[in-house]
């Protein structure tokens, strides 16, 4: 995730970088969730209106259930000395609830869906499954995802590419310079 802080006067404002469009939200003192922007379990940033969420109870079933197994496993992973037993416990109430609401169906699992499973996509922001993110799915392609490509076909260590790239800039002279020479080349 892609998040920015800047510090305007006294004011902190922070803003969130779609990996997809390329909008960005700032505001002050902002969370995914003000920014309605949402994250997959692989790190991509992303706005709200492109999560394809299949609009079913027995899809939101399947979503609402990865989403709460992913977030027990995060609260385990949490569970560490003077934390241990807090964690454990937020762990063991979120994979009951899951359980709970995993032997719904029809009007019950609808009614648990719009009145606690709403609660819960809002504050599971953090844990969309790829299957519907756009970027994990590569319907856009997010700038780090790219670069990983690029190093791995053309066989490149970051850390000489990094090295490369400073002896270029001292060689054309500036950013601009180098920005210009990088367009030339690309096609
Ligand atoms: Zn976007
Ligand atoms: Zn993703």
């Amino acid at each position: 995730m892609k998040v920015r802080k800047g510090f305007v006067s006294n004011s902190s404002t922070t803003s969130f970088l779609c990996d997809y469009c390329g909008e960005e939200r700032a505001g002050m003192e902002m969370c995914l969730e003000d920014a309605c922007m949402y994250e997959c379990v692989n790190g991509h940033t992303f706005c709200g209106s492109h999560v394809e969420l299949d609009s079913s109870p027995e899809a939101q079933k399947l979503i609402i259930n990865k989403m709460l197994v992913g977030q027990a496993a995060k609260y385990f992973e949490l569970a560490k000395g003077d934390e241990k037993e807090r964690y454990e416990k937020y762990a063991n109430e979120t994979l009951t609830d899951c359980h709970k609401m995993m032997s719904l169906k029809g009007e019950e699992l609808e009614d648990w869906i719009a009145n606690e499973g709403e609660d819960y996509v809002c504050s599971l922001q953090y844990e969309i499954p790829s299957d519907y993110c756009p970027c994990c799915k590569f319907k856009g392609i997010a700038a780090d995802d790219m670069i990983a490509y690029l190093l791995a076909i053309c066989k490149l260590d970051k850390k000489r590419t990094k090295k490369e790239m400073r002896k270029k800039l001292k060689d054309l002279g500036s950013y601009d310079d180098f920005k210009t020479w990088c367009k030339g080349r690309s096609s």
